[in-house]
């Protein structure tokens, strides 16, 4: 027996300036065949279960690209016609095919990534069973659903359980290449943009969706998953999906979809998310810190580099100097320039530095320029560090250079890469302690969590022009459908 295993993985979002050539699926690029499978064997992904479960039944393995990029802009047309030739000529001749993608990636030519790779590798291995793992945030198409014989997504949100989606979809399809089960799908797509901040399956809405789709597989459905969808795509629909996979019963599959559908549309209003103005969520913050020994959080999930941030803005610094707050400790702001200046300074050096702000974000209506600040320079580093966990423990990191700059009120983290503040070590690598700041200015929405939220005071959501705003309002769409809720009065009738 032999399976094709691959992983493709990008959140694609097309309002973001920051460019996605081939390079950015790796450290330097995608991993190609044998370094493939190195790269997933023994890991967390859903392309590892896939592995496991295949190695498990003695079956040849061929696993001709795994690729993961930070979500940014569009995927270069090149890279994307590259990775998926790899994977299209691998397919003929496979008894199996096993797919590790994220459901929301959009290339230069091409609207919905996924949906078009599946047509092809389907037209290049007719009647191979295909199985798919998708991230919670993928936005499904009818190309998906008519191209798979078995689709499972996360569950989670912080993403934990990437290889137990990855272990519950490969077993699906070889139970049905085993003859052990059936699967049909059903799918039901809600007129309804969810936001990144109310997709977290530990509460509200999405908690309810997310439990709602379980006690349904505990009632016998193979799989139900909800995807919330990534609303900064500017595709025909960039929304919340539920997908049913039900043993040989079609019936039983549509009632599924359509029931967890209903309760989601029920409580709609639950996946929409309304920002303060960042003034009043910066004077919430103060009042938090008061008598505190231990940091407030500032999130910044208007730049937000794991959802197509820069990485380089600094409006929430900005406001919270200029309203006098002090003790900030502040990063990654991924800024090249500034670190080359800071690195030709040294350590020690007393320095003036226009920082952030380098990357144009003029198409979506915001004008900035770099901030100037005057400061010591701290530490120099090559960026990389160690994970401690508790997410992607063990995991090397590379911040590109890395540089700290310290203004007397705020200290700032600067580095050549965009990078998500997902562990310590991106302040303790560089000598800073976040246990002894009084803010914490991340710019981050979900990641920092499980990591900041333990050492800190409480967390207080800070909203700002940005790639990633939470201002819907001011994303130029043109081929979004109308309407799509919350941005328009919408009506649902797929019961
Ligand atoms: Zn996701």
């Amino acid at each position: 027996m032999k399976v094709l295993i691959a992983r493709l993985n990008h959140e694609t979002n097309t309002f973001s300036p920051v460019p996605t050539p081939l390079e950015a699926f790796g450290e330097h690029g995608p991993d190609y065949d044998e370094a493939a499978y190195r790269a997933n064997h023994g890991q967390r992904t859903a392309m590892a279960a896939f592995i496991d479960l295949a190695q498990a039944r003695q079956a040849a393995l061929v696993t001709p690209v795994s690729g993961w990029a930070y979500p940014s802009g569009p995927v270069a047309a090149d890279a994307y016609e590259q990775m998926c030739a790899r994977i299209i000529a691998a397919a003929p001749g496979c008894d199996a095919i096993l797919l590790d993608l994220h459901g929301a990636m959009v290339a230069e030519h091409c609207d919905d990534g996924e949906g078009e790779l599946l047509r092809r590798v389907r037209a290049a291995a007719p009647g191979v069973p295909i199985g798919v793992a998708l991230d919670l945030h993928g936005n499904v198409t009818q190309a998906m659903m008519d191209n798979a014989d078995v689709i499972v997504g996360f569950k989670t949100y912080p993403h934990v359980d990437m290889y137990e989606t990855g272990d519950h979809a490969g077993r699906l399809l070889f139970d049905m290449l085993d003859g052990r089960c059936r699967p049909i799908l059903a799918w039901r797509q809600l007129p309804l943009m969810t936001h990144t901040l109310r997709s977290a399956t530990g509460q509200g809405a999405m908690r309810a969706a997310v439990e709602a789709a379980g006690r349904l597989e505990s009632q016998g459905l193979l799989a139900v998953s909800v995807l919330a969808g990534f609303s900064l795509a500017d595709i025909e629909r960039p929304c919340i999906s539920v997908i049913a996979v039900a043993d040989g019963d079609a019936a039983a599959a549509d009632r599924a979809a359509a029931q967890v559908a209903a309760q989601i549309w029920d409580q709609r209003d639950g996946f929409v998310y309304r920002s303060d103005p960042l003034d009043a969520s910066l004077a919430r913050a103060v009042g938090m810190a008061a008598g505190q020994d231990r940091p407030v959080l500032l999130l910044d999930h208007g730049d937000n580099c794991n959802s197509g941030g820069t990485c380089d803005t600094t409006a929430v610094l900005e406001a919270a100097l200029a309203k006098g707050l002090g003790g900030i400790l502040a990063g990654p702001l991924c800024d090249p320039e500034a670190v080359a200046q800071l690195i030709a300074a040294g350590v020690g050096a007393r320095v003036s530095v226009p920082v952030g702000n380098k990357r144009s974000l003029a198409h979506l209506g915001i004008h900035v320029r770099p901030f100037v600040l005057d400061g010591v320079v701290r530490t120099i580093t090559d960026g990389q560090y160690r994970i401690s966990g508790p997410t992607y423990t063990g995991m090397l990191c590379h911040m590109g250079r890395t540089a700290v700059l310290d203004t007397g009120t705020a200290c700032l983290v600067l580095c050549e890469r965009p990078h998500e503040p997902w562990d310590l070590g991106v302040f303790e690598s560089v000598g800073q302690d976040p246990r002894g700041a009084r803010y914490l200015l991340l710019k981050s929405r979900m990641y920092c969590r499980p990591v900041f939220v333990p050492i800190s005071a409480g967390l207080v959501e800070c909203d700002s022009p940005g790639a990633t705003t939470s201002d819907y309002g001011i994303f130029p769409y043109r081929k979004r459908a109308r309407p799509l809720y919350p941005l328009e009065p919408a009506l649902y009738d797929g019961r």
